[in-house]
């Protein structure tokens, strides 16, 4: 089965849909993780003081309930109630190894706060295996109104975060994966989306140029005959398709050094005065024959008065050529209007046409190079799919917009917008 870019495109979209859940569900996962180490931790310091009280043997009520006993001031910071003054070296040394048996290996500021001096009495450090050095860090004021132990543990978030190392370490991998397998699906779609656009041009350069070379070898072929001479007429008009032909090919291929040359390099406008009409009327001469090939019927509704621009006039040309050219080309029985019209400080061109029309999902990729809406009726206009996108570099150049208004088998409208003179020094 052959892939098309359209098929991968939408593969590439409901991966990125899948990716983006995978990667909600992996940020849920790990905040609920994060949050479990966190009550875990409250847990540990809650057992350890429990037990604490216990080695103490101190008078507080056996049954009292652990949250009247301990108050968790912050994240950081616990106090827990002391009822009996006693000896805080030693108070320190039990406190510290109930948190190591109850796995609590992070280091610690422990302090006595005496709340009739309502000071600390008494301070120390009670260090863990991955302490390097005492951090330099105060014990949490206090204003409770009675004596308590203070626990102050500056690396709670880290020492959380490096319980988490497995699952955040996981979670990174499946990024890393993530993002190379997008990366890969997209790279993958560029090349194919190349390649297609590579052979639709081939195909279309080759039904551009295949027509006219059999044309032109028809004619040959019949010019050849001996009996021509005696029929100056037919020689004649054999002798006319031939030019004809032949210049069509020629314009055909100076329009594809155009385009090539212009895509290669930087489009520079060289800006002088220009006669928006005059312009229109040169491009219509250039599409004579096309207009009566096609039997086409040209209405002018020239309302802009003063039709003088600041412009490029050899690209302004091309962008009405183009578009007088797609109208005659799109429709079987052409009848194309063209309006200006001059609107706070702008020139605003209108081409507008009885033609097949353009579906809503393609008004957007008309303008795209290579793009050409395939179906049955659009073969009757050949083409390369470059003439908009060359169109709309222009126009952009210049500041101005294109826009486009169309409605299947009614016609379509191309509008374009470009300011009378702005920008005089481009
Ligand atoms: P080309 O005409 O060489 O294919 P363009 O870039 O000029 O390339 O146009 C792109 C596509 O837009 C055309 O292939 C055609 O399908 C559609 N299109 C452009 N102008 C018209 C129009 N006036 N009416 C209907 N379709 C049009």
């Amino acid at each position: 089965m052959v892939l098309r870019s359209q098929t991968i495109r939408l593969a590439i979209m409901v991966s990125t849909l899948i990716i983006s859940a995978i990667i909600v569900f992996q940020l849920i996962w790990l905040r609920k993780v994060y949050n479990y180490e966190q009550k875990e931790f409250d847990h540990s310091i809650a057992r350890a003081v429990r037990n604490f009280y216990d080695d103490m043997d101190s008078d507080v009520n056996p049954l009292a309930h652990l949250s009247d006993l301990i108050t968790k001031k912050d994240n950081l910071t616990y106090f827990i109630r002391l009822n009996k003054p006693g000896d805080y070296d030693s108070l320190a040394y039990y406190l510290h190894s109930e948190l190591e048996d109850e796995n609590v290996f992070t280091d610690c500021f422990f302090g006595v706060f005496d709340a009739t001096s309502k000071r600390y009495v008494f301070d120390t450090y009670l260090p863990s295996a991955a302490s390097k050095h005492v951090p330099n860090v105060d014990l949490p004021e206090s204003q409770e109104p009675y004596s308590h132990i203070t626990l102050f543990f500056p690396h709670r978030q880290q020492y959380i975060l490096s319980l988490m190392d497995f699952w955040l370490i996981t979670s990174a991998l499946l990024l890393v994966v993530l993002i190379l397998f997008s990366g890969s699906l997209y790279y993958f779609y560029r090349q194919k989306f190349l390649n297609e656009t590579q052979k639709d041009f081939i195909n279309n350069f080759t039904h551009e140029f295949k027509t006219p070379v059999s044309v032109i070898n028809l004619a040959a072929e019949t010019l050849e005959n001996p009996d021509m001479l005696n029929k100056p007429e037919r020689l004649i008009k054999y002798a006319g398709i031939v030019k004809y032909q032949g210049k069509y090919l020629q314009d055909q291929i100076e329009r594809l050094l155009h385009y090539a040359h212009a895509e290669s390099n930087h489009l520079h406008l060289e800006k002088s005065e220009v006669h928006l009409h005059t312009v229109i009327e040169e491009a219509l001469d250039n599409l004579q024959p096309l207009t009566s090939e096609k039997n086409a019927a040209i209405e002018r509704h020239f309302e802009a008065v003063n039709d003088l621009m600041l412009s490029d006039r050899g690209y302004l040309l091309i962008v009405v050529t183009n578009l007088i050219e797609n109208a005659l080309k799109y429709a079987r029985q052409p009848k194309v209007i063209i309006s200006t019209k001059k609107e706070n400080g702008s020139f605003l061109l209108s081409v507008k046409d009885n033609g097949i029309g353009i579906e809503q999902k393609h008004l957007n990729k008309i303008f795209k190079k290579f793009y050409r809406v395939v179906n049955g009726e659009q073969a009757s206009g050949r083409g390369f799919g470059l003439g908009l996108a060359f169109v709309k570099r222009i126009i952009n150049a210049h500041n101005g917009k294109i826009f486009v208004e169309s409605i299947p088998g009614i016609g379509s409208n191309f509008i374009i917008k470009l300011p009378t003179g702005a920008d005089r020094k481009r």
